[in-house]
């Protein structure tokens, strides 16, 4: 019998010419965003199935994909049809991910190939990697190092190459060769003599298999929750439950209790995290805990990084693995676990490419493969809320605070009443807050969530604004860097030093601040303290923001100032003061989830304060304490805030009440957009439970030199909007040069 997945490279090219007699149809799916998959033969001896990962020649170059099902033998005539090559050594993509992959096409109104190149992410994983030749030290290699005297055959190369041997590990001839500053004849030479072996040295180092026994003794609380957890996965089936608890209150230990469940079924498990470069203090906790670090995955890996992780999920070897949203589509072949920690939160809706919600997606796939899924969350998004209500979702709760610690308190400054000087962004009751904190040896964590000096430079003498050239965003100053960005389009320039607009020098001025100008506040006020600023961009990398949280977590800062990217699940015991310097800023521009984002972001921020034994204290700066969120956070009233968001989208028909669609026209110029966005206007779908709003401008008109139009699409809950998105693309031709863009279910309406 042949082998079943011969290997890529050692599959020999062969003159295919037609069809032969004994071979086979195939559909296969390439990972190319093309309509669906293609029909090729392949000889029965290539013993190919549903799902083998093969190489297939497509326009003059082999590309690889997956086997999708039997041909159709009433397509493309035979001897039309083009050879599969040859099949990769690699387990088959299961049934359920290729099923997966259709849903999902077919969900967000992208092509199938779309969506099974983020499945196939790394292309050359699925080649087995070789084990290399390495070469080490023989005894005789020793002795002859060892005796000086040898005089003769040693020559200072020879003795150089055995000294490199003898103080490390094998390595490869030509590492040799180059550590001992010879050629590689010199190290050939020595193998000859006897002096050198060659070993394989084998292809990867096995990953440390994580150990689940053990772990903290619970509380009564906790451990209701986890063997609810535990028992849901050992029964291996679909069921979603949401793990609702307060900050603190040990929802991570709960869930690695579900971990360790599956684990000992003998099942791999998948945690998804908002922003997992972030996570070391997570990656750390998990090592504690199970005794090794599980498979990362997210965009800082390196490449080898990425090979190797792909092909250790895809054969079983990854047992946990820690991922990003597209965590989501790797090629798991047994999961028994998805995990999905702080699912409120909107980093898990992808906003290009194939638009997606890894949450949403994690459920189906979840449905799809008979998986538990467990989301995590002290502010579970509403969407979530209403399926515990409709008791599609179960749920557990955590209602305290691990080891009795206490929730802080919050409390509003009313900036109308508390002003902070001209210039300056602290208000005199947080800047007092501040000044305790200091004097009592603890932490005080300072939130704004935006980046940069300022968010806006204007001129003082005409009024002109700097704005990007690329899109219909301000320019946000960087001072730091001293430059300006958009933060749309990454477009970046100096900023000048006269006004652009009217010549006037020295009159640009800062309006607003950002995290760098409140740096520069409250190193002016605490000229003592010790500060740190995090934000995306003043983080360079996941090493130094772990870097940082390790200087927190040490107590080597005393104010910490940052972005949402803090708000993230961080424990700091000795952090106490939580100042959110703009309370207001998420509630503007009044997305669908403008007030629901704003609560969870603050909730999470706030979450951070008094975490350990001594209590924490919360101050929110606003404009406007009497807005529901801001009240609801103060009294801690956080169903009855649900309920109230709830009834105003049920009223309107919103999600999830209601189904939402945008299509997105992006065009080279104004005119080119006006005119498509009409044409989709006259095609649109007029049906009962569907409304059509706009063509509009997009908030971001411009956005990288194109010109946006939107649409949004409602409909009743019992609609297809898939089909009607589907039709309504088929129904209006569109310029080449024109992008379209469908989302289903958008998060974002700029
Ligand atoms: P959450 O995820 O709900 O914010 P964590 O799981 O991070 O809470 O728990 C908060 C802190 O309390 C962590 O330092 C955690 O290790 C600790 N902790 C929680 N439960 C226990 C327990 N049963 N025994 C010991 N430490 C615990
Ligand atoms: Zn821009």
């Amino acid at each position: 019998m042949p082998d079943r997945h011969a290997s890529f490279a050692a599959a020999e090219p062969r003159d295919h010419g037609l069809a032969e007699p004994d071979g086979r149809r195939w559909r296969v799916l390439l990972p190319l965003p093309l309509a669906g998959a293609y029909d090729y033969w392949a000889r029965a001896d290539l013993g190919i199935a549903a799902g083998s990962f093969v190489a297939v020649p497509l326009g003059g170059r082999m590309v690889a994909g997956v086997v999708w099902g039997e041909g159709d033998e009433t397509g493309v005539a035979a001897e039309r049809l083009k050879p599969i090559e040859s099949v990769f050594d690699v387990p088959p993509m299961t049934e359920m991910l290729r099923r997966f992959v259709d849903w999902v096409a077919s969900y967000t109104v992208t092509p199938p190939g779309a969506v099974l190149r983020m499945t196939m992410s790394v292309t050359d994983a699925l080649v087995p990697p070789r084990p290399t030749a390495v070469c080490a030290l023989t005894e005789t290699g020793s002795a002859a190092l060892a005796d000086t005297a040898s005089g003769g055959r040693m020559t200072p190369a020879r003795r150089r190459v055995l000294a490199v041997l003898a103080d490390g590990p094998s390595l490869p001839i030509v590492e040799i060769a180059r550590a001992a500053g010879c050629g590689a004849s010199v190290v050939r030479g020595l193998v000859d003599l006897g002096l050198l072996r060659i070993e394989m040295r084998p292809a990867r180092v096995p990953r440390g298999v994580p150990d689940w026994h053990g772990g903290p003794a619970f509380s009564s609380d906790q451990a209701a929750a986890a063997e609810a957890l535990v028992a849901v996965v050992r029964q291996a089936q679909f069921a979603v439950t949401l793990l609702d608890g307060v900050t603190g209150s040990g929802k991570t230990e709960v869930y690695f209790a579900a971990i360790a469940a599956a684990l000992d079924a003998g099942r791999q498990v998948l945690v998804l995290l908002p922003e997992i470069a972030l996570s070391t203090q997570f990656l750390a906790r998990f090592a504690e805990r199970f005794g090794t670090a599980p498979t990362g995955w997210h965009s800082d890996l390196s490449h080898g990084e990425r090979r190797a992780a792909w092909r250790d999920i895809a054969e079983g070897r990854a047992r946990v693995v820690v991922g990003a949203r597209s965590a989501l589509f790797l090629p798991f072949g047994d999961l028994g676990l998805i995990v999905v920690d702080e699912e409120h939160d909107a980093s898990y809706k992808q906003d290009e490419g194939v638009i997606y919600q890894a949450r949403d997606m994690a459920v189906v796939r979840g449905s799809l493969g008979a998986i538990p899924i467990v989301l995590v969350s002290a502010t579970p998004s509403l969407e979530t809320v209403v399926n515990v209500e409709r008791q599609r979702y179960r749920c557990v709760h955590l209602a305290s605070r691990h080891a009795n610690a206490m929730l802080p308190t919050i409390r509003t400054i009313d900036l109308r009443r508390d002003k902070p000087e001209r210039q300056r962004f602290l208000a005199p009751p947080l800047v007092a807050a501040i000044g305790e904190t200091l004097a009592a040896g603890e932490q005080t964590l300072l939130f704004l969530n935006r980046r940069g000096y300022a968010p806006l430079t204007l001129c003082h003498t005409c009024g002109h604004r700097m704005q990007c050239p690329n899109c219909t965003a301000w320019l946000v100053e960087h001072r730091f860097l001293g430059q300006l960005q958009c933060h749309h389009c990454g477009h970046r320039e100096s900023l000048p030093s006269y006004c652009p607009n009217c010549a006037a020098p020295g009159a640009l001025a800062a309006c607003g601040p950002g995290v760098e100008r409140l740096a520069e506040e409250v190193a002016a006020r605490f000229p003592e303290a010790r500060m740190a600023v995090m934000a995306s961009d003043t983080l360079t990398g996941p090493r130094m923001a772990a870097e940082v949280i390790d200087a927190v977590q040490g107590h080597r800062i005393d104010i910490l100032i940052g972005t949402q990217i803090v708000a993230k699940g961080h424990h700091f015991p000795m952090l106490t003061l939580v100042g959110v310097v703009d309370a207001d800023l998420g509630l503007a521009g009044g997305d669908l989830r403008a007030a629901e984002r704003t609560y969870q972001l603050l909730h999470q921020v706030a979450g951070r304060a008094g975490r350990a034994d001594r209590p924490g204290l919360v101050l929110l700066q606003s404009f406007m304490p009497e807005n529901p969120v801001i009240e609801a956070l103060v009294s801690g009233e956080r169903d009855r805030f649900l309920a109230a968001e709830a009834a105003a989208r049920r009223q309107h028909l919103m999600p999830p009440f209601g189904r939402l669609a945008a299509l997105i026209i992006a065009a080279p110029d104004a005119e080119t957009a006006d005119f498509v966005a009409a044409s989709f206007a006259r095609a649109g779908p007029h049906m009962p439970g569907v409304e059509v709003l706009g063509p509009a401008p997009a908030p971001l008109a411009v956005l990288r030199t194109r010109h946006r139009r939107r649409f949004l699409v409602k409909a009743r809950r019992d609609v297809g909007i898939q089909a009607v998105m589907r039709d309504w693309l088929t129904r209006v031709r569109v310029p080449s040069s024109v992008r379209l863009q469908v989302d289903i279910d958008p998060y974002s309406f700029l």
